[in-house]
């Protein structure tokens, strides 16, 4: 039997390294992390470049203004007015010429500098285009727009018209180079890139530690239940007292090892109880072949050690029909054959079976069996209910007592019941509640009753739960005992109970 407890040994507690819930967080921070780098770095970078086209454009703008202060048109073309003793305004006008175009309302370049030759001079068309763009009210006419010199280099340019005496328009286009503030982005974009990695690095020496220190109970949790073997269910793992998941599943587990200890317990006893009962008859049996082989002379006195020694094998035939019986319910292995069975006449079979041994213990044996009574049962199993009911009440009715058997209708529709009531011993408040249990034999020195093997109403209550029915007791020591069982119909609600959760109980009871 595979009851006893099981010592293994484990392989000792190692985790795959990449498959590891560890590695698994720590790669999610990163991830998560580098991810989370990436949109702020790339939101900082356009903020900044942001910033910096605005701070320029506002600068063209403020620069268009200043040009219309030092720039005149005489004769149709360009003509600057500086102070040339004032150093401060010859720098400042010079400045304003270093991105500078100036050309006639056809295209005609009338003056330029060679930085704006480098970035391009504008077509006639675009001249055209910006020179008929309405002016708005507090911004300077035209537009301001970036473009590129032959190297890339970018400029913030604002072009628009300008207007002589004759009111004859004129293109004028200055502007700034933007390749100092990018680079202030450029360099932030590199400082950025470069502190990327690193910062990638420490996350995710940060995630595998917060990941392990995350984990570190998990795996206290795992190691100990790693020591627990069918020796030492008893074993608890503490809980940590935060009250979390993880205590949480160090209850439940604690729970499950308790339920698993009272199982190998229930086990253990059980391989106890046999070993007993077998003992027992087997002791028996060769004390009355021993005492026959040394003393027995005649043929009667062999006949009579031979006839003892086989009611002990009878027991002990009993016995193991009972084991295997218990073992086929508790594996499920039992197969039940359920079909409509007439309980009445059942239970007139078996109390007719049982009027012979009644007499001969002097006790009397009545029926009163209601037709009709159709439970949806196996007959077998129904018919072992009724004798191991009907041979308790026998064996625990002293001469001059009676057995009552009552077969009618349930306490509801779709119920029948069966009532085995005896005159007998009765059973006390205390052990009443266990009599159902497996192997539980009320200890009783007075009655003086051969003993079972205490599992009879273990299969009475199997059965009857099996069948998606009850068993219940009533009992006064001195006055009697009245057991109850409560079998479906099977007809409007499901009577059949999977045989393994029926065996579950049995095995818990
Ligand atoms: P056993 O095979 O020993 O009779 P059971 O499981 O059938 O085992 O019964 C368990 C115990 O319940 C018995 O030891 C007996 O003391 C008590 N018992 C069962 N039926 C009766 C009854 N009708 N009257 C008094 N005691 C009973």
């Amino acid at each position: 039997m595979a009851w006893l407890p099981q010592v293994s040994r484990f392989p000792p507690l190692r985790t795959n390294l990449v498959h590891g819930l560890r590695f698994r967080l720590a790669v999610s921070y990163v991830v998560f992390f580098a991810v989370l780098l990436g949109a702020i770095g790339l939101l900082a970078r356009q903020n900044l470049k942001n910033e910096a086209d605005s701070d320029m454009r506002a600068t063209a703008e403020a620069d268009w203004g200043a040009v219309k202060l030092y720039l005149n048109i005489k004769n149709e073309r360009p003509y600057w007015i500086v102070d040339e003793t004032d150093p401060e305004e010859a720098y400042l006008v010079e400045r304003l010429r270093h991105v500078y175009l100036f050309t006639d309302a056809d295209g005609e370049v009338l003056e330029d500098s060679p930085t704006y030759a480098s970035i391009g001079v504008d077509s006639p068309g675009e001249i055209r285009r910006i020179l008929s763009l309405p002016q708005t009210e507090g911004l300077p006419q035209g537009e301001t727009h970036i473009r590129r010199d032959k190297d890339g280099t970018p400029y913030m340019i604002h072009a628009g018209s300008m207007v002589d005496e004759h009111k004859n328009k004129y293109f004028l286009a200055i502007g700034r180079s933007l390749e100092v503030p990018y680079r202030a982005v450029d360099g932030f974009t590199r400082t950025y890139l470069l502190l990327t990695p690193v910062m990638l690095v420490l996350s995710s020496m940060l995630g595998w530690w917060l990941a392990g220190r995350a984990l570190g109970p998990v795996n206290e949790v795992a190691q100990a239940a790693h020591t627990i073997t069918g020796s030492n269910l008893r074993m608890k793992i503490q809980t940590r007292g935060a009250d979390d998941e993880l205590d949480h599943l160090i209850d439940s587990f604690n729970r499950m090892t308790e339920r698993l200890d009272q199982s190998f317990e229930q086990i253990r006893r059980f391989s106890t109880d046999v070993s007993h009962e077998l003992r027992t008859p087997l002791t028996a049996i060769r004390g009355q072949l021993e005492v026959a082989m040394f003393t027995a002379e005649t043929p009667d006195q062999y006949r009579e050690a031979m006839i003892n020694a086989l009611e002990d094998v009878e027991k002990l035939s009993s016995i193991v029909r009972a084991l295997l019986l218990l073992s086929q319910a508790e594996s499920g292995q039992l197969a039940l054959q359920k079909a409509p069975l007439n309980l009445g006449d059942l239970a007139a079979e078996v109390v007719d079976q049982f009027q012979i041994p009644a007499e001969e213990k002097g006790v009397l044996l009545s029926a009163a069996l209601e037709p009709g009574a159709v439970a949806q049962g196996d007959r077998t199993q129904i018919e072992r209910l009724l004798s191991n009911l009907l041979s308790n009440a026998i064996k625990y009715t002293p001469r001059g007592g009676s057995v009552d058997v009552r077969v009618g209708a349930g306490s509801g529709p779709g119920w029948v019941r069966l009532v085995v009531a005896d005159s007998g011993v009765g059973i006390s408040a205390e052990n009443l509640p266990h009599i159902f249990d497996r192997f539980y034999r009320v200890r009783n020195a007075q009655t003086n009753l051969v003993q079972g093997l205490g599992l009879g109403l273990s299969f009475v209550a199997w059965i009857a739960e099996v069948h998606g029915g009850h068993v219940d007791v009533e009992s006064k020591v001195g006055e009697g005992s009245r057991f109850t069982v409560e079998l479906p119909t099977g007809g409007d609600k499901p009577a059949t109970a999977p045989a393994e959760r029926a065996a579950a109980s049995l095995h818990q009871a």
